[in-house]
C-alpha cells in the first residue's frame, strides 16, 4: 500500500508526504519547518518517521523549510547537483564563495553522498517531537551555515534511484529553475505521478506519467484570468511561457489527449490564488475527463494551499 498526503500546494508553499508502510519521503519543504510539522500532525503523519526529503527545484515555495527541517529530523536531502548549487548560491547571496569552496568547507562537517547511494541517516540528530511549537525549529543563528544539512544525496533526471522500498524516477520538466524535475514513485505495486511547476506538457513528462494509479498534476491558472489579472506584464509573460506554469487549459488538454485514464485519483495542484478559481480548474478537468469518470477511476481532488488534503491510500 502507498499513501500520499498533500500538506500544501500553491505559490506560497508546497510539501507532500509519500509513504509505504516502511519508507516515508517528504517531497519539497516549501513551508516553514514549524508549519510543516504542524500540518503533519494535523494530517496524522509522524515527522519522526520521515526517511528523506526530495526537492523538485530551488524556488522558495519548494525549499523554504528544508534546511531547518532536515537538521531537526537528522534526515538526508536529495537534490540534483544543479538544484543544490542553485539553492546554496541563493542562501549565500553576498558571499563570494565558489561552490567548490563551499563544498570543501561543508565536507569537513557533514557527509556528502553520491548519486544512487543509500544514505545513512546522520546519527544522534533525531530529536523527539511532541508538539509543533517554537522550540522545534531553531531560530536563525548568524554563525550557522544556512545551507548545512545532515546529509546530501544527488540524483539525476532520467536515472531511477531508491529510497528504502520506494522506487523514484525523476524526470526533467520545463520550468525556469536550474534543473527542475517531476517524479514518479513506485512502491508496493502502486505508481504515483507528480508533475507541478511546468510550462507545458513535454513529451518526456507525458511518457513518465503513463500507468499512474495516482496523478498529481499542476492546474495553475486560468489563461483569461491571468491575462486580465493584477500581475505586471513581465510576470504574466513568465507564468505563461514555456518555462512557467501549466494552465487549466493545458492540463485539460493533457487529460483529454494524452492521459491514459488509469489513475484512481487525479489531484489538481499548485492552483494560483490570484489567477485561478478552484471551480474553474475543476470544471476544466472534469470536462476533459468526462467520458472516463467512473466509480473506480479519476476521482478528482484539488490540493489546497492552506490546509492538508486527507491522506489517500492505494
Ligand atoms: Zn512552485
Ligand atoms: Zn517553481
Amino acid at each position: 500500500m502507498m499513501r500520499m498526503t498533500v500538506l500544501a500546494s500553491g505559490s506560497k508553499g508546497n510539501s507532500t508526504v509519500i509513504a509505504t508502510h516502511r519508507t516515508r519521503i517528504l517531497v519539497d519543504a516549501g513551508l516553514s519547518c514549524r508549519e510543516i510539522l504542524r500540518r503533519m500532525n494535523v494530517a496524522g503523519e509522524d515527522p519522526r518517521s520521515l526517511d528523506a526529503i526530495l526537492i523538485t527545484h530551488e524556488h522558495q515555495d519548494h525549499v523554504q523549510g528544508v534546511a531547518v527541517l532536515a537538521r531537526k529530523l537528522g534526515i538526508p536531502v536529495y537534490f540534483t547537483e544543479m538544484t543544490h548549487r542553485a539553492w546554496v548560491r541563493w542562501l549565500h547571496p553576498r558571499k563570494r564563495m565558489t561552490y567548490a569552496e563551499w563544498l570543501r568547507q561543508r565536507q569537513q562537517g557533514s557527509a556528502t553522498a553520491s548519486e544512487n547511494a543509500n544514505i545513512p541517516v546522520a546519527a544522534a540528530a533525531t530529536t523527539v517531537i511532541d508538539e509543533p511549537d517554537a522550540e522545534l525549529c531553531e531560530a536563525a543563528s548568524p554563525e550557522r551555515d544556512p545551507a548545512a544539512l545532515p546529509a546530501v544525496a544527488y540524483f539525476e533526471a532520467g536515472k531511477r534511484f531508491v529510497v528504502g522500498d520506494i522506487d523514484v524516477e525523476p524526470f526533467t520538466i520545463p520550468h525556469d529553475a536550474a534543473d527542475p524535475v517531476g517524479f514518479v514513485f513506485e512502491g508496493d505495486g502502486v505508481r504515483i505521478g507528480f508533475a507541478t511547476d511546468l510550462g507545458y506538457m513535454a513529451a518526456n513528462a507525458r511518457q513518465a506519467l503513463r500507468r499512474c494509479d495516482l496523478l498529481m498534476l499542476e492546474s495553475n491558472h486560468d489563461t483569461e484570468m491571468l491575462r486580465d489579472g493584477p500581475y505586471p506584464w513581465s510576470v504574466k509573460q513568465r507564468v505563461m511561457s514555456r518555462v512557467g506554469h501549466l494552465s487549466n487549459e493545458a492540463a485539460a488538454e493533457f487529460l483529454e489527449r494524452n492521459y491514459d485514464g488509469q489513475a484512481a485519483y487525479v489531484i489538481l495542484a499548485h492552483l494560483s490564488e490570484s489567477n485561478n478559481l478552484p471551480a474553474l480548474a475543476r470544471v476544466s478537468a472534469e470536462r476533459a475527463l468526462c467520458d472516463r469518470m467512473s466509480l473506480l477511476a479519476n476521482k478528482l481532488l484539488l490540493a489546497e494551499q492552506d490546509q492538508p488534503l486527507a491522506a489517500i491510500s492505494l
